[in-house]
């Protein structure tokens, strides 16, 4: 491995490739990036499938914010295709048949739920309740005392929460960290667009061209296809690479346990499996994703022409998601860290192993344990690396 760089980056997902720019550009440090998959993007990562399809190899990605420093700083880096996400849940309907309803659960929700005029009733006594435009948590709504009030909290977690966040986690909403289901709340209006964000789209591009825009720079050197921790040394003093103790800023993106061979045991994660089908037909579904709430061993099913903007006739690429406990075999990817008390306790053990070293950094969704989205850690990043500088 080439040893002259003044700072070591690994992974090259958000995290990574914010950090390295930075590093790099404003901090004129010469940038090593190891990245263990053989490509760029980190779980951003698109590319056109065998039928010519742009699709997310690691499930649908939307961009949003309202964070206007990190949306003009990814700027830089991509010009936007306009998109607003909207979602609809797909459930078995009373006549036996199947209905569709918008998610997050809404004032037209409400009134596919209870019928036309049952449903204004209820929606109007909701916005009494909590004002017009409110936002409203599961938790928060099933706490309601009225009556009328609790059989639409009821509905809402039956149809929409209880089934979809058992697929998801394995466990129900009042088991999982409640900011989980705090991210689709009920939502007292009739937009039934999945984010209220300032920003939202997509590259116009795709994003990985987003990402070679953004690892393009003298400064910058990617190697693919390299696992950093056979490199790393972490058991003496000194942080060393290859033997040698290097002072130098490491930001490290991947896993906190892995970093140091689970000695304290595994964190806890959620995984995926993806299964994609190309269908000769142009379109499949209404929108970009339908949400399977009550029935169906997936939780969703995504159609990447509806977001990407993709223009084909006869041809569509759809994608399902199957969730299940991360076993640490290593074709699986940790997605989605299992957050409650326990792991923050266990994670925290790691992170204090990490902090012996004042060179070293965790930072990201999986270094730092966190579920964040793409402008959360865009804006982590630049934080980070602006204090390295
Ligand atoms: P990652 O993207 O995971 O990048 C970490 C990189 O480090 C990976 O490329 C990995 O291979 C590499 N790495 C790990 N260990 C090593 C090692 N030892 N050596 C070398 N390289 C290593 N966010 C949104 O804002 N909107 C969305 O719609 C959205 N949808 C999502 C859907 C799914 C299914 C998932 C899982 C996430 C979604 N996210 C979304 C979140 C988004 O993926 C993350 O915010 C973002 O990827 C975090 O970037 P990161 O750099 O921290 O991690
Ligand atoms: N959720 C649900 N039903 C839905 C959508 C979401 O129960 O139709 C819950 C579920 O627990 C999920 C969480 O809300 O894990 C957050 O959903 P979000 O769409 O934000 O998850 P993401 O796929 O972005 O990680």
């Amino acid at each position: 491995m080439e040893l002259n760089f003044d700072a070591l980056v690994v992974g090259a997902g958000y995290a990574g490739a914010v950090c390295a720019r930075e590093l790099a550009e404003r901090g004129g440090k010469r940038v090593l990036v190891l990245e263990r998959r053989d490509h760029i993007g980190g779980n951003a990562y698109d590319r056109l499938d065998e039928a010519g399809v742009l699709i997310h190899q690691y499930g649908p990605h939307i961009f949003h914010t309202n964070d206007e420093a990190v949306f003009r700083y990814l700027c830089r880096f991509t010009r936007w295709r306009d998109y607003q996400h909207r979602v609809v849940a797909d459930l078995p309907a009373p006549d036996g048949g199947r209905m569709q309803m918008p998610v997050p659960f809404n004032l037209t929700s409400l009134r596919k739920a209870f019928g036309p005029e049952e449903g204004k009733r209820l929606g109007e006594k909701l916005i009494a309740a909590y004002g017009a435009e409110k936002k409203v948590t599961i938790l928060e709504l099933r706490q309601n005392q009225d009556p009328e009030l609790a059989k639409v909290a009821d509905y809402v977690y039956e149809h929409v929460f209880v089934h979809y966040t058992m697929k998801q986690w394995g466990q129900t909403p009042d088991q999982i960290d409640p900011n989980t289901t705090a991210r689709v709340p009920v939502f007292l209006s009739e937009d039934d667009r999945y984010f209220q964000d300032e920003y939202q789209g997509m590259p116009l591009k795709g994003y990985t061209p987003l990402f070679e825009a953004m690892l393009d720079h003298p400064n910058i050197t990617v190697q693919l296809g390299e696992d950093a921790i056979p490199h790393l040394g972490l058991d003496g003093d000194v942080l060393t690479v290859d033997g040698v103790p290097f002072q130098g800023p490491v930001v490290y993106t991947g896993a906190a346990d892995e970093l140091f061979g689970r000695r304290f045991g595994p964190l806890p994660y959620r995984t995926l499996d993806f299964r994609f089908e190309t269908l000769d037909q142009t379109w499949f579904q209404s929108r970009g994703a339908v949400n399977y709430t009550v029935d169906q061993p997936y939780t969703r099913i995504t159609e990447f022409k509806h977001m990407t903007g993709q223009e084909l006739e006869g041809r569509t690429t759809i994608v399902k998601e199957f969730s299940r406990a991360y076993t640490g075999a290593p074709e699986e990817t940790p997605y989605y860290a299992i957050i409650n008390g326990e792991n923050n306790a266990l994670y925290a053990r790691y992170r204090a192993l990490a902090e012996r070293f004042p060179n070293l950094h965790l930072l990201g969704r999986l270094a730092e344990y966190k579920y964040y989205n793409m402008d959360a850690i865009v804006a982590r990043a630049l934080e980070l690396a602006g204090q390295l500088i």
